[in-house]
């Protein structure tokens, strides 16, 4: 039996070293057939507490693979790394192969394997780039979802914990979706952008996630569409874009929010209030300024918005999501600086 199955782990072994020269325990596990990538890909994202019972044999069995990919590993002489797994979650947390947690199995699963004949810089890029920390994964769904925090619904929600937050509750309200397809832009606007993630949406034909976008910054796009401006077809994408989000917008809403804006924070310059006032405000999204008490003016609604703006144009919150942070640590540390800001836009400009 185990001669079989040494036979089996070898092949598929081979095989990942000959196209990626890096064998790493949970692409054998998959080609052995006992993991299916869909199971992979929701562990990753954070919604699975661990892999083994995901698979389709039991975890001696698995332990039993490894052992032997192991042992054909030294016998030819591949160098071993441990890698981390982080999940495409908000807080990066360590991603736990097995129900036990036992430590030699879980470094079991994290040891990879490279090919020595590779250069030492190659071999760092390849250990590297596993060990990356993957790109916040934002849902876009067909199937009914409430925000669980605020109990909204949209286009994109963000799974934390495995309940749904709309994206003004995972503070990603503020980003924009750039549709896939124009790979230059993408990679441009990404790179751009302080925080961004990217959209998947399950495909049921192919029975994985396929990713349909990103969300990135609104400055980092028109940054990004800068670069590319060569290309007229950008040109008129961007007016289209333009047109589009100008037909959402309620500006009479807009200019009466940004004028309670002023009343409650006189030392905001008039541009920066009405800046705050159509993002809270655009239309179709479910953001604070279109809420009932939005509608209503309500001082609380109103602060509200401006502390969004402060979260994200006055404070280093962006950056510490993306480090991988968690949010309420993140918040957190940003109190005192939030405070700072109100504090001074409520006093008149001098
Ligand atoms: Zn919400």
């Amino acid at each position: 039996m185990s001669g079989r199955l040494d036979r089996r782990v070898t092949t598929v072994a081979e095989d990942l070293l000959r196209r990626k020269r890096v064998v790493a325990p949970l692409d054998v596990l998959t080609g052995l057939g006992w993991l299916g990538s869909r199971s992979v890909q929701s562990w990753e994202l954070g919604r699975e507490p661990q892999l083994d019972s995901l698979a389709s044999v039991a975890p001696d069995r698995l332990a039993e693979a490894l052992t032997l990919l192991h042992e054909w590993a030294a016998a030819n002489g591949l160098l071993r790394s441990e890698v981390d797994y982080v999940a495409a979650t908000r807080d990066r947390r360590a991603l736990r192969f097995s129900r036990t947690g036992d430590p030699a199995v879980e470094l079991a699963f994290r040891t990879q394997w490279t090919d020595p004949a590779l250069t030492p810089e190659r071999r760092a890029k390849l250990t590297q780039r596993q060990a990356k920390a993957p790109d916040l994964v934002v849902i876009s769904s067909d199937k009914r979802w409430t925000c669980s925090l605020c109990g909204a619904t949209g286009e994109f929600h963000f799974l934390e914990d495995d309940k749904p937050l709309c994206l003004d509750c995972a503070d990603m309200g503020h980003l924009v979706y750039l549709p896939a397809g124009d790979a230059a832009l993408t990679r441009r606007a990404r790179k751009a952008s302080g925080l961004a993630a990217v959209v998947a949406r399950w495909s049921k034909s192919r029975k994985r996630f396929d990713r349909r976008g990103i969300l990135v910054e609104q400055a980092a796009l028109e940054a990004a569409e800068e670069q590319c401006l060569a290309d007229g077809e950008l040109r008129e994408r961007r007016k289209a874009r333009d047109r589009v989000r100008r037909a959402a917008q309620d500006v009479e809403f807009q200019a009466e929010f940004a004028e309670h804006i002023r009343v409650l924070f006189p030392g905001l310059a008039t541009e920066r209030a009405l800046a705050i006032a159509e993002h809270a405000g655009t239309r179709s999204s479910g953001r604070v300024g279109r809420s009932a008490a939005g509608r209503a003016f309500d001082e609380n609604a109103v602060t509200l918005a401006v502390v969004a703006a402060i979260r994200h144009e006055e404070t280093d919150y962006d950056a510490m999501l993306m480090a991988g942070v968690p949010r309420a640590t993140a918040r957190e540390r940003i109190r005192d600086d939030i405070d700072r800001v109100l504090a001074r836009w409520r006093r008149p400009a001098t």
